[in-house]
């Protein structure tokens, strides 16, 4: 479940947008012969350029990026969360991702119908909120009746949670968020949401869907949008899912080019990746041999010997240690050999704590 989930009303340019990952997807999937490519699931390479400063230095033969799942919900429309239509299956979908990226329309275009008749992005996204909602609701309500069962009897663990459950449901039925629930930290509410799921007590990110032009200055659809996202301390990136599309098959330079020329640094699907890792507490350390030049994925906090077993299980179990330099020093001193004579190349044991861009050698018993 380390997924990116995606969901917006139709015709807001959320399969426009999936079919620029799924593109990303695929220009680099030869790299990943073990995934299996679904068709509501892309695995997407995390654009990092470090791995081509590290690459100018090592020479490798080929160089391979962290990659982000995204997962597409397609269906989530009004009344969802009743059951209409397949609704609660996808609803059931967004349970297993962790963040949400939710599309919405910032553009107008009249040859594209707009399912409410207008374009209206804090109506848009208040509609699949009140869904979440919804389900959410209904959810707490299901575990409040079984947690009172439970009560009955002495259990002080269903007590406790049902306590916690009760606060929550009339936080909740006030139209508030799981995520802004007082008592999120407590341990009845984790030992709820641990089952449940709840889909808004997730991360999201608004992702708004504008035309060419909006990109560089913000539309006044965009800026309802920022204002909403601002009073719940959410972000807004801007795309325009179009361009996206045409982009993912770009050489690098033409890619230069048309960002200039639409004002930005940055295209919105990379700050959405950017911005996805991060708030899946992802980060990347690298390995850097001439084979591959290569970034793995873990978590903040991890490690050196579960790092170590992103790469292989048997480096967890035989670890003795690691050799790590850090991306800085390594590009300072031109590479391994020189980052050992300046003595940077530092042997750490099982309790270090990886930290984003160490360059990492594992020795270990086989
Ligand atoms: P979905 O129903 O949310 O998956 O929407 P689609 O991705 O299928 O997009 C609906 C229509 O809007 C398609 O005809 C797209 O080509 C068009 N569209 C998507 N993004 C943009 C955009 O940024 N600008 C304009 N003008 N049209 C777009």
């Amino acid at each position: 479940g380390l997924g990116i989930g995606l969901v917006g009303l139709p015709n807001v340019g959320k399969s426009t947008t999936f079919n620029a990952l799924t593109k990303a997807q695929n220009a680099e999937s030869a790299n990943y012969p073990f995934c299996t490519i679904e068709p509501n699931k892309a695995v997407v390479p995390v654009p990092d350029k470090r791995l081509d400063e590290l690459s100018k230095i090592v020479n490798p033969e080929r160089i391979q990026h962290s990659t982000l799942d995204f997962v597409d919900i397609a269906g989530l429309v009004k009344g969802a969360s009743k059951g209409e239509g397949l609704g609660n299956k996808f609803l059931g979908n967004i349970r297993e991702t962790e963040v949400i990226l939710h599309i919405v329309r910032c553009f107008e275009d009249p040859n594209v119908v707009h399912t409410e008749g207008s374009i209206d992005p804090i109506r848009d996204v208040e509609i699949i909120e009140q869904e979440l909602l919804f389900a959410d609701i209904d959810a707490v309500l299901k575990r409040i009746d079984m947690l009172k069962k439970k009560a009955k009897g002495n259990d002080k663990d269903a007590k406790m949670q049902l306590e916690v459950a009760e606060a929550l449901l009339a936080h909740i039925e006030e139209g508030n968020p799981v995520s802004t629930f007082e008592g999120i930290e407590s341990d009845g509410f984790k030992a709820i949401n641990k089952d449940l799921r709840l889909l808004t007590s997730k991360e999201i990110i608004y992702g708004a869907n504008v035309d060419e032009d909006g990109l560089s200055e913000d539309n006044e659809f965009v800026q309802q949008l920022k204002t909403y996202a601002d009073e719940r301390n959410r972000e807004v990136i801007k795309l325009c899912a179009k361009v996206e599309e045409e982009m993912v098959d770009f050489e690098d330079e033409e890619r230069e080019e048309m960002l200039t020329d639409l004002g930005v640094t940055e295209s919105g699907l990379e700050q959405i990746i950017h911005k996805g890792f991060d708030k899946l507490g992802l980060q990347s350390y690298f390995t850097a041999g001439v084979k591959e030049v290569r970034a793995w994925t873990i978590r903040k906090g991890t490690t050196a010997p579960k790092a170590a077993a992103v790469i292989h299980n048997d480096f967890e179990k035989g670890f003795i240690r690691a050799e790590v330099i850090s991306y800085e020093d390594f590009i300072q001193y031109g590479g391994e050999q020189g980052a050992k004579e300046a003595g940077k190349n530092r042997l750490e044991g099982k309790e270090y704590i990886v930290q984003d861009g160490d360059v990492m050698h594992f020795r270990f018993n086989v």
